[in-house]
């Protein structure tokens, strides 16, 4: 598959569809209108990649809806530079998205399948994280730690301890809350014990599972 003029016109499309939702963030609708959607899902989706819904990616995982991914991000508040930890790589797409605010990104998958995927294809679009891990984001990265920004892209029964801290004090935690729906909750650390909490909206997404080993 290719990149052309008329992906590029779909995508200019979908970030006008994505800024009528509500979006503001500049930067984050110029990265929807950078991104090829369409080269992160399989290629039977590719006439659909740039409508405004979640796609299934195989191992019953779902790229996010696009809305989705530039809600999440606009409330990271992403600077060029700021060290952002992603769990839950999956098609790469967010991935990329934060890749194109000049973040320095690491990101965990817990599919074997999808982490080997998304790796080779990121590379081959010339997406270059800082890390793509295989493991279970309950953890985090603590040898990387701590982050300006994390975002959980798996509905979470519970916040990970873990993640909270792994912020430096100012960062920003993004994660959907709840088991059948989730509501999107921002977390910024205002010292080292203390935690501004906000709940924005109803949204759905796969689980964010646990490894227990
Ligand atoms: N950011 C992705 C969204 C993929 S769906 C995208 O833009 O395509 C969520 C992903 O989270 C799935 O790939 C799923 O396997 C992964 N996931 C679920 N629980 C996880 C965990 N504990 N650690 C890491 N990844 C997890």
């Amino acid at each position: 598959m290719k990149d052309t003029l008329k992906h590029r016109g779909m995508r200019n499309k979908l970030a006008r569809i994505v800024a009528a939702k509500g979006i503001k963030d500049k930067q984050v609708l110029q990265a929807i209108k950078t991104v090829p959607r369409h080269l992160f899902l399989d290629s039977g989706f590719e006439d659909h990649a740039y409508q405004d819904k979640a796609f299934p990616i195989g191992a019953s995982q779902t790229i996010s809806q696009p809305y989705t991914v530039a809600f999440q991000t606009e409330l990271l508040q992403v600077k060029p530079n700021a060290s952002i930890l992603e769990i839950g790589t999956g098609s790469g797409y967010q991935t990329a998205i934060l890749l194109e605010l000049k973040a320095k990104v690491y990101t965990i998958e817990r599919q074997q399948e999808l982490f080997k995927k998304t790796k080779l294809l990121l590379g081959k679009l010339g997406y270059r994280p800082k890390k793509v891990v295989f493991g279970d984001g309950y953890k985090g990265l603590p040898e990387i730690a701590p982050f300006d920004g994390i975002i959980v892209t798996a509905g979470a029964p519970n916040v990970p301890k873990a993640l909270l801290s792994q912020l430096k004090v100012g960062g920003r935690l993004v994660i959907p809350v709840g088991t059948d729906e989730q509501i999107m909750t921002l977390f910024i650390r205002k010292s080292e014990k203390e935690f501004e909490k906000q709940e924005l909206g109803l949204f759905r997404f796969v689980p964010m599972l646990e490894d227990k080993n």
